[in-house]
């Protein structure tokens, strides 16, 4: 029938059965209701029982028999389980970032298919010990070996029940000689049911710290808007040390008491010990704790319990927010800046407005906490507009003194004939700690290594003239920008100074590992980058050996900056801060000032002062000078115009349309067309850029090209993208697609 519109829906929810929708017909009169992500009852099977069902997809293309497809029977609106919030929370960022409803699902459902729980197996004596000891003997004598060995075992510890694995594995004892011991009524084997639970047992009970006035304020605030309702998201700014962690756990009480559960967000680089030991001593076993390390099984069961009211507290990295809680109370965000809290892949959703839009959707409203010492633009710039309520906490409060931090201009070291990577301050700090038998660290931000070109003798670099962000070399003499595309030749020679050292730096952690080495031929040198912490284990390994004092100084990359506690370091040398300020997108200068001022940070933890040494070729660019001076303000102040001025995020919003392809003219014309179709929507004030290739163009042989559209109006921009989607949906249908891929990335991380 024309004008007929049908709704794909799935039933029984689970991560496995996403892909086999069933189709029912809309009625007219629940046309206005029926939209993807809602739930309805339908009738299923051949007795046409009214079961529950998700719409996950509204077409008007039939994909049967037109008349043997039934309708739906009713719309509930009401979310009443944990299912209904994944699927409404799916509708929402399939929408929101663009992507299929079924990568949607396949992100907020827990994955692994319902399995058997596990059941671990134990084996104990049963028999009087004369009687074993007996058995015993007659085995010896008959030499048989097997038996005497698990015989021996079970002698050796008669109170003690053997797991299972280990008679099987390490005694070698095959199942049917147990079987048969078992039969004769000389062993028994218990079967127990348990979940596969990663927690660290918690040793004593926590004493509770008095809040600080500054500490107790946020906690009232928090306590008194959710008191009269009002769920709101927050934003510490406090520095490292400050208390703030020590406000997540009396928050997280707080929820409790009310009888809800919490969700803590914290990058895996950062899930260490210490601080998942101050949340099991205050909460003991109703903390769980999720990491990549786990296997699906075993987040399988977490989710289980989290589900079952077993736990009330999950910390974990992005995906932890996906926890299944019937009662979620807070959300909290530690590390809010963090890029790993946006996805990679298709959704590629951002956690800080995923968890904001969850919080929105449990049954009785979440509030969200942000954290960070150097917060996300994004994140700064909705406190001032009043959308999120700020707090700053800027005292430390234990230990340790700000470290006093310098500048080396490396251009004036050129200048004064000094060529090495380490400046003269540098190289007087080092010998002076080596001397102490104090720690050193030496950072190198290899994110920058993309290629930017500058000029060693005045600082200058090259820069798009239309995006402001840094070209990068490629072969044949060229420098690209990655945003628009556009080319020039290389300069031989500096166009500001006329000097002829215009080059690409390039030094890596294994080339100054070996500098060190030549300039303080005694000093004890460890070195983590991705080459060294490749295996299992090798990165705490590393760190351990570190915070032993087996070695005198740590050279790596961004790894060695965040987390960890070295009471003895206290010098640290940043030996290229431009490196990540020249990266090709618009986030460099925010990324170059959180990891300096984070790597600032490392030094004098303990009692003892710390130095730092920042070494730059533009030691007067903003991002350099506030973090210098531990000074967010000023930092923030000077990005935000940039921002505002380019029309970049947060003041705009940004999408990348990703066109891969294996043929790099068809790539090119899709994503032609693509920019052409946007343009002909005529939003106003959109500004559009590219096709250009990405930073990388080519992986595998498939070439990777954007076009970027910049609208200030983010709902806009989805529009924009639905279009596109349309369209997309349109070739696929006509079998036009089939080696082309299109992905969107709403306010990018990486510049696409
Ligand atoms: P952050 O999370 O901002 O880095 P933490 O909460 O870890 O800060 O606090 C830093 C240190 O100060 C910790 O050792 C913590 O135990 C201690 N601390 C926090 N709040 C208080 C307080 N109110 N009184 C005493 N010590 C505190
Ligand atoms: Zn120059
Ligand atoms: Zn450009």
């Amino acid at each position: 029938m024309a004008g007929d519109i049908f709704a794909n829906i799935i039933i029984d929810i689970s991560h496995e059965k996403v892909d086999r929708p069933f189709q029912y017909r809309i009625p007219e009169h629940l046309r206005d209701r029926v939209d993807i992500g809602v739930c309805v009852q339908v009738p299923f099977g051949r007795g046409n029982t009214p079961r529950k069902g998700y719409v996950i997809e509204v077409t008007d293309e039939p994909n049967w028999d037109v008349d043997k497809i039934k309708e739906i029977i009713s719309v509930q609106d009401d979310i009443v389980s944990a299912e209904d919030i994944s699927l409404r929370l799916a509708a929402w960022m399939k929408r929101h970032y663009g992507s299929t409803m079924i990568a949607a699902l396949k992100t907020v459902l827990p994955s692994a298919k319902k399995q058997k729980r596990q059941v671990r197996k134990f084996v104990s004596l049963c028999a009087s010990t004369e009687d074993a000891t007996a058995l015993y003997n007659e085995c010896i004598r008959k030499k048989q070996k097997a038996r005497e060995r698990i015989l021996k075992e079970l002698l050796g510890n008669p109170d003690e029940r053997i797991p299972y694995e280990f008679i099987t594995g390490k005694l070698n004892v095959a199942a049917a000689t147990l079987k048969s011991l078992e039969e004769k009524g000389i062993i028994r084997i218990d079967s127990e049911e348990y979940f596969r639970n990663p927690k660290v047992s918690a040793s004593g009970r926590y004493s509770d710290k008095v809040l600080s006035p500054d500490q107790q304020h946020i906690v009232d605030t928090v306590r008194k808007d959710y008191d009269l309702g009002k769920r709101d998201t927050y934003l510490i700014h406090g520095i490292t040390g400050s208390g703030k962690t020590e406000v997540y756990i009396a928050l997280i009480d707080d929820i409790l008491k009310r009888g809800k559960q919490a969700i803590v967000l914290i990058p895996e680089i950062a899930l260490t010990y210490q601080t998942l030991m101050r949340f099991y001593t205050h909460f003991g076993d109703r903390v769980s704790v999720m990491n990549s390390s786990l296997s699906p099984g075993e987040k399988f069961d977490q989710m289980e319990r989290a589900r079952t009211g077993d736990i009330d507290i999950i910390i974990g990295p992005r995906s932890a927010l996906f926890t299944p809680f019937p009662n979620t109370g807070i959300i909290i965000i530690d590390e809010e800046h963090e890029s790993t809290y946006k996805s990679e892949n298709m959704p590629k959703y951002h956690a800080r407005e995923t968890a904001i839009e969850l919080a929105k959707l449990v049954p009785d409203g979440a509030c969200v906490v942000l954290g960070s010492a150097t917060p996300s633009l994004e994140a700064y710039y909705r406190a001032t507009t009043g959308e999120y309520k700020l707090f700053e906490l800027n005292k430390r409060l234990t230990g340790g003194t700000l470290p006093s931090v310098e500048v080396a201009d490396l251009r004036q070291e050129l200048r004064m004939g000094n060529r090495s990577i380490f400046s003269l301050r540098l190289q007087e700090l080092m010998d002076e700690k080596l001397q102490k038998e104090e720690q050193a660290m030496l950072f190198i931000n290899r994110r920058g290594l993309a290629g930017f070109v500058s000029c060693r003798g005045c600082g200058h670099v090259f820069k798009c003239p239309h995006c402001d962000v840094s070209l990068s070399e490629h072969r044949g003499g060229k420098l690209v920008c990655h945003y628009c595309g556009h080319e020039e030749i290389r300069p031989k020679i500096c166009p500001k100074c006329g000097s002829k050292y215009v080059s690409s730096f390039r030094a890596g952690t294994q080339q100054i590992e070996d500098e060190v080495k030549k300039f303080w031929p005694k000093a004890r040198v460890l070195r983590m980058d991705a080459d060294t912490t490749r295996t299992k284990g090798s990165y705490e390994k590393i760190l351990s050996a570190f915070a032993n004092k087996e070695a005198d100084v740590l050279v790596g990359t961004q790894m060695i900056v965040k987390g960890h506690d070295f009471p003895d370091v206290t010098l640290v040398g940043i030996l290229a801060a431009d490196m990540s300020l020249y990266a090709a997108d618009y986030r460099a200068s925010e990324r170059t000032f959180q990891l300096l001022t984070q790597a600032a940070g490392r030094a004098g933890r303990g009692d003892k002062a710390g130095n730092v040494v920042i070494q730059s070729y533009q030691p007067d660019h903003y991002s350099i000078v506030a973090a210098s001076a531990q000074d967010y303000g000023s930092f923030y102040n000077e990005e935000i115009a940039y921002r505002d001025l380019l029309r970049y995020p947060p003041v705009s919003h940004m999408m990348s349309v990703q066109i891969q392809s294996r043929d790099e003219k068809e790539g090119m014309e899709l994503a032609t067309r693509l920019r052409a179709l946007m343009e002909q929507q005529k939003a106003s004030g959109a500004v559009f850029i590219g096709p250009a290739f990405s930073a990388i163009s080519r992986i595998n042989d498939v070439y990777r090209l954007n076009v970027f559209a910049k609208l200030d109006d983010y709902e806009g921009l989805v529009r924009l993208k639905d279009v596109l989607e349309g369209y997309i949906r349109q070739l696929e249908d006509m079998g036009k697609l089939r080696y082309v891929t299109v992905q969107f990335d709403f306010d990018p991380m990486n510049g696409g």
